[in-house]
């Protein structure tokens, strides 16, 4: 079975590295609740995404836990005259774990095209960071029915040319753009057709065995509400959660999921 992942993606939140800390104070001491209720093994694997300036205040105040802390993006060279850019050797080098690359934030505000994202994923494998993957379909697209065609086009030019241990190291995030910071959360029967869409291109691209152990999060409103309905879908493993990974409580109820 796959163990889940429910993973916080703090976005550009808060506004100053003192409410980052006092975020993390919480976020940590509910982690280690539920760490000390001896209920280990049920626990899905946790991870938090705070912007950059974060990343080592993140690495420190989680020590001891087994929550991960990854980066949002990471720029598209490895070192040089690239000013403003930061590399997965750097995250990597924090402490870090992870990084969150394709977000739809990133593809339709920055302008990252699948090239840039297949380059990234590349970078962060080869600079020792753990990719989590997102694809997702506009609200135009998913109403012309392109969910499956768009979510594979993403997939098949992000993942080209990586071989089936590289996959080892990547979860996929779906997120339908029509789902992100609007209260709509997908159904649970939508994101299980549109997760059991992603397994089979998975599958076509990589054969049986990667795409069975892969993990695929759903994000998108997930909320202390949704989640346990959501979870219950045989090809959800995860949530990669916006808003609600803000608020410590809620955060903590999403990974407490029943
Ligand atoms: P919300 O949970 O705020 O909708 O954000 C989802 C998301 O984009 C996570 O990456």
């Amino acid at each position: 079975a796959r163990r889940p992942l429910i993973a916080g993606n703090w976005k550009l939140n808060p506004a100053t590295a003192p409410e980052a800390l006092a975020l993390l104070k919480l976020v940590v001491a509910n982690q280690r609740a539920l760490e000390s209720s001896g209920r280990t093994a049920e626990l899905p694997d946790v991870a938090i995404f705070p912007p950059f300036p974060f990343l080592q205040l993140a690495v420190d105040a989680v020590a001891g836990t087994g929550i991960k802390v990854g980066a949002q993006n990471v720029g598209l060279e490895g070192k040089g005259a690239f000013t403003g850019e930061v590399s997965a050797s750097m995250v990597r080098s924090l402490g870090c774990q992870l990084v969150l690359l394709g977000h739809s934030e990133r593809r339709l505000l920055y302008g990252e095209d699948d090239e840039m994202i297949r380059r990234k994923v590349r970078l962060a494998l080869d600079g020792g960071l753990d990719v989590v993957l997102c694809v997702g379909e506009t609200e135009a697209e998913y109403e012309m029915g392109l969910l499956p065609a768009v979510c594979a086009l993403q997939l098949k030019k992000a993942l080209h040319g990586l071989q089936p241990a590289d996959l080892e190291r990547i979860s996929i995030a779906y997120e339908p753009v029509w789902a992100i910071g609007t209260g709509r959360t997908a159904t649970p029967a939508q994101a299980q057709d549109a997760h059991a869409i992603i397994r089979s291109v998975i599958a076509e691209l990589f054969e049986h065995e990667p795409a069975r152990a892969v993990r695929i999060a759903y994000g998108g409103s997930v909320t202390p509400e949704s989640i346990d309905d959501l979870m219950r879908m045989p090809d959800v493993d995860g949530a990669l959660v916006g808003g609600a990974s803000l608020i410590a409580d809620k955060f903590s109820r999403i990974v407490e999921f029943a």
